[in-house]
């Protein structure tokens, strides 16, 4: 099952990429879990190099595996909405792209005892009309700036990295893949990126953090 993010359907003015910050501050995303296997070995990594990340989580893989989103949520990552069944929105009508949001928030709430402030949307479809619904449900749309990097597609470590670190700057909102597939590439790139940020003096932040520091002109 392809589940890339980088649909010719994108629409950049709808989604943040990126937003201004003086510190030293990138937020890393990662999309479709989570999975039993690859998002407790991300976890592990920025648990070590002391790294916080947001979570765009599918409905369905959280109803499979809440232990795990439970888990990060308590290690202080950010949980966002990626729909119940990680429907193409701008495929559907009203209220079907409203049921897709609501069904996956009900259960984050459920689970961290607050609504999730962002989504994105799958394969990054947006447009005018799901945009206001995300607007409407209280959502901010988070798009990413390494959309190259690809790594949901396998395209090799040494790729995921070189088109990662091209788009690495203060503000910064960076994606990456932790489930519905073999996500080994992206664990490895995520393993090598993640101490190097570290060392040159990164924060990682959650993407609610970066848009606050960015609104508080950090
Ligand atoms: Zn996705």
């Amino acid at each position: 099952m392809e589940t890339g993010d980088a649909g010719e359907k994108r629409t950049e003015s709808l989604l943040v990429d990126r937003v201004p910050v003086r510190r030293l501050a990138v937020a890393l995303t990662f999309d479709d879990g989570p999975d039993p296997a690859y998002t407790p070995e991300i976890a592990d990594i920025l648990r070590r190099n002391g790294g916080r990340a947001t979570f765009f989580v599918i409905g369905q893989e959280l109803e499979r595996s809440a232990d795990i989103a439970r888990m990060l949520h308590e290690e202080g990552h950010e949980l966002g909405n990626h729909t119940q069944t990680h429907a193409s929105l701008t495929a559907l009508t009203e209220a079907e792209r409203r049921a897709e949001l609501e069904s996956a928030d009900r259960l984050l709430e459920a689970l961290t005892g607050r609504r999730p402030r962002l989504f994105r949307p799958p394969y990054l479809a947006i447009d005018a009309e799901t945009a206001r619904t995300g607007e409407a449900m209280g959502y901010r749309a988070v798009g990413a700036a390494n959309l190259k990097a690809e790594d949901w597609r396998m395209p090799g470590t040494a790729h995921i990295l070189e088109h990662t670190r091209s788009e690495v700057r203060p503000g910064s909102i960076l994606i990456f893949h932790d489930g519905l597939g073999d996500r080994s590439q992206t664990v490895e790139a995520v393993s090598v990126l993640v101490p190097e940020l570290r060392k040159q003096g990164y924060e990682l932040v959650t993407v609610s953090r970066l848009l606050e520091m960015a609104e508080q002109g950090l």
